[in-house]
């Protein structure tokens, strides 16, 4: 081939040299960036949107998470209910007619929330989608809400609390954090048992393997669509995998009283998530992980990170079981980004879109674009932070800053000659929604 080349010689390069300069990449702009970016973000406005991780509901209603927020949380910058684009959304979604949300004008808002949850009926936040022109949205939550459209929302349930069947007093009592997050997985525990009709903890191992078996397939069939693990809060995202009788053997001695040590319950805990890998797999039930910082001052970065998830994700016994990397890892994005080489891999930038501005968020989906754009989703992580600025302000935020920071990238993509307009809005359509309608496919109503 080199020599053909060399034969031909300069008569093919000066043939070619007009159409190589239209395909030829530059470090800078060759076209107007600001003229490319009013384009593509009116096609972008037109796309609807594929919500692949939010907690709608009402600010009182304890199911749109399984877990609460911890005693102390610092709020960053942008999600304190002083941000003046909050009231941009509440203007834009309600006709907000105030400039801040002092008490007496956030009682408006909260007022017209909570009329709308006394008129019940699903209309209400089927419209605030439709505002948004977000077609269908996963919804994060312990159980579902009458008032949730079972069109429009698809239940995501959680995993997590398979995790603590034992006396858990010695994990409750270890960080302030824990003594909020593990009650409540007694609590979603001891739901999951009601449900399943099953009274006291099964007898050995495979019978508790059997009731979280069952009870995964028990809520596929009343609607869920994927299954979440909000691990990273309660402990490491390294999962190693322990011999079958090992955690036989500690099933057998706690099952009916003792409280286990550290290490015990790791090893129990990693066995089981074993379990419900290979069943997520048979029962073609997506896996959701919560991969970014997390709310609360005991935290742990280190065991959140997304690349703890490693051996599980590139592990040959689960390729059919599909991961979906919620919050696409922020902040080691790039590491999450990079895992979704693996073919059953994905992830959601929902969170990122609310926490960064638009300029910031502008180049971690420039980076995901130019990686593996059919796996990268969009998402909202929306979510009621009280009375007044509920669920309804997030869903804007996320939205209005995913379509914006996304228009910029992929104008910038365009005017560096990167890819053709055709090709951002291709790309556009698969990260908004199409990824995530051939993921979930006909469970969400969409084609598979
Ligand atoms: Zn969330």
């Amino acid at each position: 081939m080199k020599r053909l080349v060399q034969a031909l010689g300069v008569t093919l390069l000066v043939v070619a040299s007009a159409d190589l300069a239209a395909a030829q990449s530059s470090p800078y702009p060759v076209t107007d960036v600001e003229k490319l970016y009013q384009d593509l973000l009116g096609k972008i406005n037109a796309i609807s949107l594929f919500d692949n991780h939010a907690h709608p509901g009402f600010a009182d209603d304890a199911d749109v998470d399984a877990m609460a927020a911890p005693p102390e949380e610092s709020s960053v910058l942008r999600l304190r209910d002083d941000n003046p684009e909050f009231v941009t959304a509440a203007k834009s979604l309600f006709g907000y007619p105030y400039d801040d949300f002092q008490p007496e004008h956030a009682k408006w808002l909260a007022d017209r929330k909570n009329a709308a949850k006394k008129a019940g009926g699903s209309a209400y936040f089927d419209q605030i989608l439709d505002k948004l022109n977000v077609e269908t949205c996963l919804a994060n939550r312990a159980f579902m809400a009458p008032y949730l459209d079972p069109k429009r929302f698809h239940w995501v349930f959680f995993g997590d609390s398979f995790f603590y069947p034992f006396d858990n007093r010695a994990e409750t009592a270890s960080t302030p954090d824990m003594g909020v997050y593990i009650p409540l997985q007694e609590k979603m525990l001891a739901r999951y048992k009601k449900q399943l009709n099953v009274a006291a903890l099964p007898e050995d191992l495979s019978g508790y393997e059997d009731f979280v078996r069952n009870t995964m397939a028990d809520n596929q069939r009343r609607g869920g669509v994927a299954m979440k693990f909000e691990a990273a809060y309660f402990r490491s995202l390294y999962f190693s995998d322990p011999p079958r009788e090992k955690a036989a053997a500690i099933y057998a001695k706690y099952r009916s009283g003792g409280v286990p040590a550290t290490e015990e319950y790791r090893t129990f805990q990693d066995y089981i998530f074993r379990a419900m890998v290979d069943q997520a797999g048979k029962l073609k039930l997506p896996l959701h992980f919560h991969t970014a910082v997390g709310i609360g001052d005991y935290f742990s970065l280190k065991q959140g990170r997304v690349l703890n998830l490693e051996n599980v994700l590139r592990d040959p016994r689960y390729h059919s079981t599909i991961f979906v990397l919620v919050h696409g890892g922020w902040p080691y994005e790039k590491e999450a980004a990079l895992l979704t080489a693996v073919k059953n891999v994905y992830l959601d930038t929902s969170f990122q879109s609310e926490l960064l501005y638009p300029s910031q968020f502008k180049e971690v989906l420039k980076q995901l674009l130019t990686l593996f754009p059919d796996k990268m989703m969009y998402g909202s992580d929306a979510f009621p932070f009280n009375e007044a600025l509920g669920a309804e302000e997030s869903f804007w935020l996320a939205a209005h800053t995913t379509r914006t920071a996304l228009a910029r990238a992929l104008a910038e993509l365009v005017g560096e000659r990167a890819i053709t307009r055709d090709k951002a809005i291709e790309l556009a359509q698969l990260y908004l929604r199409d990824n995530a309608r051939k993921l979930y496919g006909s469970s969400t109503g969409g084609a598979k």
